[in-house]
């Protein structure tokens, strides 16, 4: 069973839309819809905004669901030159960048418990979330993609970039990836560049959040098409 998560009715609307006898139930105030998507077995997530959701959503798949892959859909702003409104990230990694026990000498990102600052993603699932964004024409980035409980915009990116170096920076993945790696699941994020991260981003992000999630959705039926498990 795979699990797909996006955190906004935007970012679920064109999959859930095109899934075979789908069967929702709603865990925690969260919608799970299970069923078939491309010939694969799927329950499909709306998490809500934010670490703690995209945590609890994450669990809630494992222990449930029994999923033995995530992978996390969405949108987000971008951190490099390299990608742009429309462009796409998958993840290498993920890292949160508002963790932060640097006060007592820890590296800037620490998850303390595990140890590890940033978390790697799957490689194969990666690879084949890339290869999906060059079968639909979308030019794709693999990097470090940070998460964190801020929409980031303007200033706040400068210590975002000077610590982490991402690709693009949004608000679920990096929990998503701790919940999966505490349960021995596979996981990788892709994520479609909505807004610049700047400060612009407040005008970028509503203007183009709807496109970007869709070429998201897109590109995970691309992958589901031709995942062999
Ligand atoms: N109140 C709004 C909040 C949206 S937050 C709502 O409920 O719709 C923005 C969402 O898009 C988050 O899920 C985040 O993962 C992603 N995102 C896009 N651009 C981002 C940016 N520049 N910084 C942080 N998150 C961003």
């Amino acid at each position: 069973m795979i699990g797909i998560i996006g955190a906004m009715e935007v970012e679920v609307e064109n999959l859930r839309s095109q899934m075979e006898n789908p069967a929702a139930e709603t865990v925690s105030g969260m919608e799970f819809t299970r069923g078939r998507l491309r010939g694969q077995d799927i329950v499909l997530a709306k998490c809500g905004i934010g670490k703690v959701f995209a945590a609890a959503c994450a669990q809630t798949m494992a222990i449930r669901y029994g999923v033995t892959a995530i992978v996390n859909s969405g949108v987000a702003g971008t951190l490099t030159t390299e990608l742009h409104i429309g462009d796409v990230a998958v993840s290498d990694a993920c890292v949160q960048h508002d963790m932060d026990t640097t006060a007592i000498g820890d590296p800037a990102g620490l998850i303390s418990g595990i140890n590890i600052v940033e978390i790697p993603a799957d490689k194969e699932l990666a690879e084949g979330l890339e290869a999906a964004c060059r079968r639909t024409g979308a030019r794709v980035r693999r990097g470090l993609i940070a998460s964190g409980d801020q929409f980031v915009a303007g200033e706040k990116r400068l210590r975002i970039i000077e610590l982490f170096s991402p690709a693009a920076v949004e608000m679920e993945s990096g929990a998503i990836a701790q919940v999966a790696y505490i349960n021995g699941i596979r996981f990788a994020a892709l994520r479609v560049i909505s807004d610049e991260a700047d400060g612009s981003a407040s005008v970028d992000y509503p203007t183009f959040v709807k496109k970007a999630a869709a070429t998201s959705s897109a590109i995970v039926l691309s992958w589901l098409e031709n995942f062999k498990g």
